[in-house]
């Protein structure tokens, strides 16, 4: 994601929901006994135990949860605008880790009106944002949970820096971004980049409307009885902070880039002037990028202008999304950049954030450089000409959960790509960028994993460069 304007401090709204998060860890005493004694102790080896209510990252205590592996979210959903009412059934495909007498989802607000699991209906509870199903699972069993659900969305609100965020209903329908842990309000899930599933959406909302998700329309929009159905597929996993269902009133433009990757590109009757251009500048950015990071790992790309005012644009997987505003060069170069970095490679943990943020800004640099603006070198010595002691003081190697998109993780992150292509030259920097996007296809990766690419491509070691740069409370020496 990137905000528009300005610099980036403290994160005290979302700091507020971690830790409302955080409150509702502890283990939850069923209010009613657990569904229709099953012999459970009889058939399986070890005794079955609670999923915790965490996935386990000690920045984000209450997000996911532990004890299974979702492989595929179908998202049945209609929205109302007029009414601002969401509602239908989730469906999550998923596989046990451990032998499970109860397991959580996370899922802010809405009434909760059925739950089954493998088709049986099960016992349910509901605190704060965890929803408790118990069940009956042996470790490595797959199995299907439905979850009914219906009411108005409750976005995350009122955070300094990242504005709202989530499922925010707007004049026409719905702006949905939800960085870094808005997925629960709007469909029950492991809410937690570390656990990622590919998607099937099936929106329905008032004709007239149009609803945009991930990856690819699988058949025509179909209308019947003043309601129109949009089927969409991310074939391709997914975290669920990317996932969208933003919908309104949009002019749509389809077509492929110069080199063959389908664009979708749409926006809100209020940006209808930059239609054209968000579609060109996508699919050429685009092809730009599988160039230079290596074969764009989606089947299609794009991105989307609403007229919500959010300040800020999210790489939504395949759809990037511009918050009332129209997108330069720079910030779509950003956004797509993300395809590779953070959508395709996803954090496990948080505090690696910079792997996303520090590669899109990186991005940004080196568009410009590729463009003959400015050389990454002259954006460097820029930065680290205007850089305050904030900066300096705040290592992005490790995101703090209070601040977590803190312009270091932005824009050290960025310098410390650079202070690595100087010392190890261009010959080993962009096929080592390339290594790392093709080795990690699709899956989840760590700050230690760069840099031991890191080292392996130098053929020494680079601690003290990543130290200086990363995890060090000082200002390193200027680099080029
Ligand atoms: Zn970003």
């Amino acid at each position: 994601m990137r905000r528009l304007i300005g610099t980036v401090s403290g994160v005290f709204a979302l700091v507020a929901c971690s830790a409302s998060n955080g409150a509702s860890t502890a283990p939850s005493s069923p209010a009613a006994p657990p569904s229709a004694s099953s012999p459970s102790v009889a058939r399986s080896a070890s005794a079955a135990t609670a999923g915790t209510t965490g996935i386990g990252d000690p920045y984000f205590p209450g997000d996911g949860n532990g004890g299974y592996d979702v492989t595929h979210y179908s998202l049945a959903l209609a929205y109302d605008p007029g009414r601002k009412h969401l509602g239908g059934t989730a469906t999550v495909e998923a596989k046990a880790v451990q032998n499970l007498s109860q397991f959580n989802m996370d899922l802010h607000g809405f009434t909760v009106s059925k739950v089954t699991v493998d088709g049986a209906d099960a016992q349910f509870d509901r605190k704060g944002d965890e929803l408790t199903v118990y069940t009956d699972l042996d470790d490595q069993d797959d199995f299907k949970v439905t979850v009914a659900y219906a009411g108005t969305p409750e976005p995350v609100r009122g955070s300094a820096n990242l504005g709202t965020y989530g499922f925010v209903p707007t004049a026409d329908g719905s702006f949905v971004t939800s960085e870094p842990n808005g997925a629960k309000t709007w469909f029950p899930s492991n809410d937690h980049p570390a656990d990622k599933a590919t998607f099937d959406f099936r929106l329905t909302v008032p004709e007239g409307v149009t609803a945009i998700a991930n990856g690819e329309l699988t058949a025509p929009p179909k209308t019947e009885g003043g309601q129109t159905t949009f089927l969409w597929r991310e074939s391709h996993p997914m975290a669920t902070y990317l996932a969208t269902m933003t919908t309104g009133k949009f002019s749509v433009r389809t077509g492929d880039s110069p080199g063959g990757i389908p664009v979708y590109a749409a926006t809100d009757p209020r940006y209808d002037g930059v239609l054209d251009n968000l579609f060109t500048e996508s699919g050429k950015i685009t092809d730009h990028w599988s160039k230079v990071f290596g074969p764009y790992p989606f089947k299609s790309t794009g991105g989307v202008v609403d007229d919500f005012d959010a300040g800020y644009a999210l790489e939504n997987q395949t759809k990037p999304i511009y918050g009332g505003f129209e997108p330069d060069q720079s910030i779509i170069a950003h956004e797509l950049a993300h395809q590779w970095f953070g959508n395709s490679l996803s954090i496990t943990r948080w505090k690696d954030l910079w792997l996303n943020e520090g590669f899109a800004t990186y991005a940004e640099w080196l568009w410009a450089e590729d463009n003959g603006q400015a050389t990454a070198q002259n954006a460097f010595d820029q930065a680290y000409a205007n850089a305050t002691d904030a900066l300096w003081d705040y290592p992005p190697g490790e995101t703090r959960p209070d601040d977590l998109f803190n312009a270091s993780v932005y824009i050290r992150g960025a310098m410390a790509l650079h202070a690595l292509r100087v010392a190890i030259g261009d010959d080993k920097f962009f096929p080592m960028l390339k290594k790392w996007v093709a080795d990690h296809k699709y899956g989840n990766v760590t700050t230690e994993e760069f840099i031991e690419l890191a080292e392996q491509t130098a053929g020494r070691q680079l601690g003290d460069l990543f130290d200086a740069w990363l995890f060090e409370r000082t200002r390193p020496p200027k680099v080029g």
